[in-house]
């Protein structure tokens, strides 16, 4: 098939417009789930669905699926999407480029006169971000059962509200939770778009990365609780102070993914509050939420297990009660060889550079892996940086990322399938 024409202004209008459905103002992105500017942006999304003629369906915790129809509706569709939600004071690009940029390769596609065997699905997933429930990637959880329904069910957001709660809100209370859960190999490929996150392929000067793995994320959250008292009355050998308990814990979790050998794992505390939170008081509860990734599970298990018996142990000698919850513990996602292969022949027909790459953050990719076979395309953004107001890809790295998704998409949704771009 022919070069397809992204159009590059078209994109970056709806972008900016998109980025102006925020609770803050801009450049803050801020699009908490299910708040007011989320159920905007979603119905913005939604209308750009109706004018490229998809039709539109929704599930039982607000996934939004859009559906381009191929001239052969049994096949299994082919699906590229990703989110709109934005952490608290984020940038207008991430899951943003995988969504519009989606909407946009069809539009190109369309306009190019191409007809798909395979029906062509965007999906845009509910809560890839953790801002209500503490969990992120619910959507693509519950799509994959990977999150069971009595967990969702018991999920609360700060003020208390349930899930149930915020479907009723949505209108979506009648539909059945179970009915979320999509069959294994219900799409014959998934693709996202996305910004990298990371400083790779910028610093490189490579326009696309093509994602292999994406790496396993667990993330705790530690109670501990000692004893307060006054800072001046109380000795040393008869305190019980949860900050030491909860700064050794810290050292702990570092030196446990520095010691498994593997280079990916990595493993950050990344909230650390006490109270009472006085000079002259000494701390009786500290808490602590921890992030542990790594490409291989083994080691990133290995690193688990050496985290809990530190907290074990520390707490048992410091005479501190800890409560210890696992947030998630997730597996690795293996992308498909044959999609990463699809992504790599479209970069070479196109001559555009690529590198092979893994996704160290995760992203709804991670949990679509585990019910069909999946890719991610990156794009470089500025410095590296993302979930912050001046994350950055210029429309040009854009356009790249969604000529190559375009083209990806022709080539797992036609007949006959392996079509040579002409250039
Ligand atoms: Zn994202």
């Amino acid at each position: 098939m022919a070069r397809l024409r992204i159009d590059s202004a078209r994109l970056n209008s709806q972008i900016g417009a998109l980025a102006c459905i925020s609770e803050a103002p801009a450049p803050v992105v801020t699009r908490v789930l299910f708040s007011e500017a989320d159920l905007k942006a979603r119905a913005f999304a939604k209308t750009i669905c109706y004018e490229l003629g998809l039709s539109i369906s929704e599930d039982a915790v607000g996934n939004i699926f859009a559906r381009w129809r191929g001239s052969n509706p049994k096949l299994s569709p082919v699906a590229t999407g990703s989110h709109i939600d934005a952490i608290p004071n984020a940038g207008r690009y991430d899951g943003v480029v995988g969504v519009l940029g989606a909407l946009e390769a069809i539009s190109a596609l369309k306009e190019a006169g191409f007809q798909p065997e395979r029906s062509i699905e965007l999906i845009i997933f509910t809560a890839e971000e953790p801002t209500r429930f503490g969990i992120g990637c619910l959507g693509s959880r519950l799509l994959s059962g990977a999150l069971s329904l009595s967990r969702a069910k018991a999920l609360r957001d700060p003020e208390g509200r349930d899930l149930n709660y915020w479907r009723k809100r949505l209108g979506l209370g009648k539909q059945d939770m179970k009915s979320v859960r999509l069959q294994r190999n219900c799409y014959s490929a998934f693709v996202e778009l996305h910004i990298e996150q990371g400083p790779i392929l910028e610093k490189e000067r490579i326009p696309i990365g093509v994602v292999e793995k994406i790496a396993a994320p667990s993330t705790l959250r530690v109670q501990l609780t000692g004893v307060g008292g006054h800072a001046g009355a109380v000795l040393m050998p008869h305190r019980r102070d949860a900050l030491l308990a909860g700064a050794e814990i810290a050292l702990a979790v570092e030196e446990s993914a520095c010691s498994t050998g593997s280079p990916d794992t990595v493993a950050t505390t990344g909230v650390f509050r006490i109270e009472p939170g006085a000079v002259n008081s000494i701390p009786c509860r500290a808490w602590l939420e921890i992030d542990l990734r790594d490409t291989r599970l083994h080691t990133r298990d290995a690193a688990l297990k050496r985290i809990e018996s530190a907290i074990s142990k520390i707490c048992r000698r410091r005479r501190i009660q800890f409560k210890l919850e696992k947030l998630n513990v997730d597996s690795p996602a293996i992308c498909a060889p044959s999609l990463v292969n699809t992504v790599t022949s479209v970069c070479g027909e196109l001559g555009l550079g690529m590198k092979k790459m893994v996704s160290r953050a995760y992203h709804d990719s991670l949990f679509m892996a585990q019910i069909c076979p999946t890719t991610m395309i990156f794009i470089p953004c500025r410095g590296g940086v993302s979930h912050r107001p001046d994350e950055y890809s210029s429309p040009s790295q854009i356009k790249t990322g969604v000529e190559v998704l375009a083209h990806t998409l022709a080539k797992l949704s036609a007949k006959g399938s392996s079509s040579q771009i002409a250039r």
